[in-house]
């Protein structure tokens, strides 16, 4: 059992103003594993003050020395990779397995990518006869989502502390026990009082108080559409700036000429990774209607090689939701879909046999999905996939870009370059080509109401920057 009774404010673990406290869930026992302090406004205002205090002197500091201190931290996080895949396999239900790569790696990796990247940047370049500086924004505040939940806290706070702003870090409430690894390894690093500050606590209470407080300079937000429309609105007040990293309905175009296998297997794969909780997960599987038989069949072998099962066991490749509350929403959508006239091909909303313990949800396919239909609009964050068909080329970009999102999208063609032209036409942050990779220095973020701003590399720390041009004679 994880208790946790501190925050950790201006360089110490420091009891909260008040006694509430939130609980945390195995999603995959149904066991109680942890407790968290519920912080206040009150809380709030101390850590947003410590990092007020401690603003100007880091964000003076020589970039070698801030070099140095990510160095350590990113060491400090590296020893720690199996205890921090097994908390969040415990908190979130990823498989094991895939935790200690993308849990767990991921999150080192990125820190490691500022650790380079601080030293080849450059913060100052002359333009005519002016100096123009990039200098850090301030007090940031930082608030994250139960996903990946240590990968999105630190795609903020290295880039913000590379940057040279102080941090106040709100991680989600349902999955915030890395977060208090993270704060350890910092304290260890001897990173200045006040420069990293982490409240736990609720996104109405601290989350909100974040988004509104005059000392706060940026706020950095990833989680649902709902919460970042609020944050905005919060934080118009004050005119902070404010990135968006929010939901997604992502599209895989497979264009008539595609290596259908292999296209369908990895789309299949994009949809499932961590039960479908991915804001790029590939949900909509987009077809020509004279392939659909063929990829049906190809999509149905796919999935079922996703029982899903015990995180703990090597060979699981499908966890439970995080919470009950999320298992209801995504059989909701199952339901809503059957009643809209899409066809069940595999999965459905019951339990899955012999799990009565655990939030799973079976790994469901849709066949004969419509752009107008609820599961082909909405975010559903489950294990479910949407398979729909298109006329041509420009039915398929009509269909992928016609929802309200646009963070990702994949393409698939055996011609490289008609799979490129279509790409480009593509309404979305980042696009897959015939399976590429994630690149974790390439500019992550969405288009239309998926947010704006870009995480990761280069364009993640420029967020945390400001620009001034002193002019000389
Ligand atoms: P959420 O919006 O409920 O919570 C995210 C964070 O915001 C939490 O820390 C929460 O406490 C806080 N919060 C909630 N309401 C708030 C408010 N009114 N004011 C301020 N803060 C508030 O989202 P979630 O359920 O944790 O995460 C799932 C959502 O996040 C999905 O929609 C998913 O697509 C999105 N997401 C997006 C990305 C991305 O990079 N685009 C990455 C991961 C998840």
């Amino acid at each position: 059992m994880h208790v946790k009774e501190k925050l950790y404010i201006d360089g110490n673990w420091v009891s909260p103003v008040g006694s509430g406290y939130l609980e945390v869930t195995n999603p995959s026992t149904e066991e109680l594993i942890g407790r968290i302090p519920a912080a206040t406004c009150a809380d709030a205002v101390q850590a947003v003050v410590a990092a007020r205090r401690a603003a100007d002197a880091w964000g003076r500091t020589p970039v070698s020395e801030r070099i140095e201190y990510l160095a350590r931290i990113q060491r400090g996080l590296a020893e720690r990779t199996e205890e921090i895949a097994a908390t969040i396999t415990a908190e979130v239900g990823m498989p094991l397995k895939l935790s200690r790569r993308i849990q767990a790696g991921l999150p080192v990796a990125v820190w490691e990518s500022y650790v380079k990247l601080l030293g080849e940047y450059a913060f100052e370049e002359r333009i005519g006869n002016s100096l123009v500086l990039r200098e850090p924004a301030g007090v940031v505040a930082c608030i994250t989502p139960w996903n990946y939940p240590l990968h999105q806290v630190v795609a903020k706070v290295a880039p913000a502390l590379a940057a040279g702003c102080a941090v106040v870090l709100k991680p989600s409430e349902v999955a915030p026990l890395s977060a208090f690894i993270l704060a350890e390894v910092i304290h260890e690093a001897g990173l200045p009082a006040g420069v990293f500050n982490l409240l736990t606590g609720t996104g109405a209470e601290v989350g909100e108080h974040l988004a509104q407080d005059p000392d706060v300079d940026l706020i950095s937000f990833t989680g649902s559409l709902r919460a970042g429309r609020r944050v905005a609105e919060l934080a118009a007040g004050t005119v902070k700036r404010v990135t968006l990293e929010l939901g997604g309905k992502s599209a895989a175009v497979v264009l008539d000429d595609a290596d259908l296998p292999t296209a369908v297997k990895a789309t299949v794969a994009a949809c499932f990774i961590n039960s479908g909780q991915t804001c790029t997960a590939h949900t909509r599987l987009l077809v020509p209607e004279q392939l659909y038989q063929q990829v049906v069949e190809l999509a149905l072998a796919a999935a079922g090689a996703f029982a899903p099962g015990d995180p703990l066991n090597e060979q699981t490749r499908l966890g439970p939701l995080v919470s009950a509350a999320q298992r209801e929403r995504v059989r909701d959508y199952i339901r809503q879909g059957i009643a809209e006239g899409a066809e069940l091909l595999l999965g459905g909303a019951e339990p899955p046999d012999g799990l009565a313990t655990g939030f799973f949800v079976r790994p469901t396919v849709f066949g004969g999905v419509t752009p107008e239909m609820t599961i082909a609009r909405e975010e559903i964050f489950g294990p479910v996939l949407s398979i729909m068909t298109c006329r041509d080329e420009d039915d398929a970009v009509r269909i992928a870009n016609g929802t309200i999102y646009g963070l990702a999208a994949a393409v698939w063609s055996g011609d490289p370059r008609r799979a490129e032209r279509v790409a480009r036409r593509l309404r979305a942050g980042q696009v897959d080509i015939n399976g590429g990779s994630f690149n974790l220095l390439a500019p992550f973020g969405g288009f239309k109401q998926s947010g704006y701003g870009r995480e990761l590399g280069a364009f993640g720390l420029e967020e945390f920057l400001e620009i001034k041009s002193m002019q000389y004679k």
